[in-house]
């Protein structure tokens, strides 16, 4: 039986590719953060089979007591701490998770591989946010590089010494560059959660107004699903790469208002959207459209699910969700 480890297991896709990894037959390990964690219970109740270990991204021998456990055969390192807006506000606790997390992980697989550098595959969670400023559109593996917050600047640094990690020992280090990726396990701070669950409150007559920030602000928005399908065949290839994973179209944030109050039945959508500065970022990353003709080809990964079903079943299940919560 093969067997993975994985970092992030309380986020959206450490949660998806632990399913996926379990309905493929292995052995799913995760590290959890923190004593009292208030997401182990969730974990718990979604994937019970998975075995927890407890540590952290910045303590390396945590790490290494975790990889000494589970024995994995293929490491997946999605920890980080991940919303943008939040990482202006906290630039060094974002830059030691997001950045040197990497480089303590690389360590910990490297270490544990002894003399064999490619006993344990090597996966590591690169963002479509170091491309910030863009130099290219749509953006590919070669598009340079340009970072417009501290996440980003984070994630440019672990992308690169996964890619040095793989020149230097030898390691099966793949890094995927994502594009946005969201579903109805998508974290509330984030713009798609946010409409849906707001959306959901208004049909329901549990809230008036939302609350917004840039309404231009443009994405390349897939389905969570699919994304953790493309980790995990990255994984399978007899030589590691890089790889952008995107759906290939942009949608404004208008985009997704609209398609989430259509949704509910509501077409004139323009009395229940507010302006708040507060939701406005110091710098906006620019025209984000992915080009993943390579993943297409070499992994045969494509996505199955677009933009509007993807907001419909946020939105279905954000009703769910707040129609047991107020018991109506
Ligand atoms: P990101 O791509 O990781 O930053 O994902 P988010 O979902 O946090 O934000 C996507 C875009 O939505 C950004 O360009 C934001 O400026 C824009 N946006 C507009 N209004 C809001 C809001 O109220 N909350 C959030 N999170 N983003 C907003």
């Amino acid at each position: 039986m093969p067997s993975a480890l994985i970092t992030g297991i309380t986020g959206q896709d450490g949660l998806y590719l632990a399913e996926l990894l379990i309905s493929k037959g292995y052995d799913v390990h995760a590290i959890i953060r923190g004593q009292n964690n208030p997401k182990r219970e969730l974990v718990e109740r979604v994937v019970p089979g998975v075995t927890l270990h407890t540590g952290d991204l910045t303590d390396l021998s945590s790490l290494m007591r975790a990889i000494n456990a589970a024995q994995p055969d293929e490491f997946y390192n999605l920890g980080a701490v991940s919303f943008v807006a939040y990482s202006w506000e906290n630039a060094f606790v974002t830059s030691d998770v997001t950045g040197m997390g990497v480089l303590n992980a690389l360590e910990a697989v490297r270490l544990y591989c002894g003399d064999d550098p490619t006993k344990t595959r090597f996966y590591q969670a690169s963002s479509s946010e170091m491309f910030g400023k863009v130099q290219q559109v749509p953006q590919d593996e070669s598009t340079l590089l340009w970072p417009r917050s501290p996440y980003g600047v984070a994630k440019v640094y672990g992308h690169y010494m996964t890619i040095n990690y793989r020149e230097s020992y030898g390691m099966h280090a793949s890094s995927g560059i994502l594009f946005n990726h969201e579903s109805p396990r998508r974290g509330p701070e984030f713009v798609t959660r946010k409409v849906t669950t707001a959306v959901a409150r208004i049909a329901l007559g549990l809230q008036e107004t939302i609350a917004m920030g840039n309404l231009d602000a443009k994405r390349d928005w897939g389905y969570a699903g699919d994304y953790v399908e493309a980790m995990w065949r990255m994984l399978q290839q007899d030589e590691a790469d890089d790889y952008v994973i995107a759906t290939g179209e942009t949608h404004s944030i208008r985009d997704l208002l609209d398609v989430a109050f259509r949704h509910v039945g509501i077409d004139d959508w323009s009395q229940r959207v507010v302006q708040d500065p507060r939701f406005m970022r110091p710098a906006e990353v620019d025209l984000l459209i992915g080009d993943a003709s390579k993943a297409r080809e070499r992994l045969g990964w494509a996505p199955t699910v677009d933009f509007a079903e993807l907001v419909q079943m946020m939105v279905d299940s954000d009703l769910a969700e707040q129609r047991a919560l107020a018991g109506k």
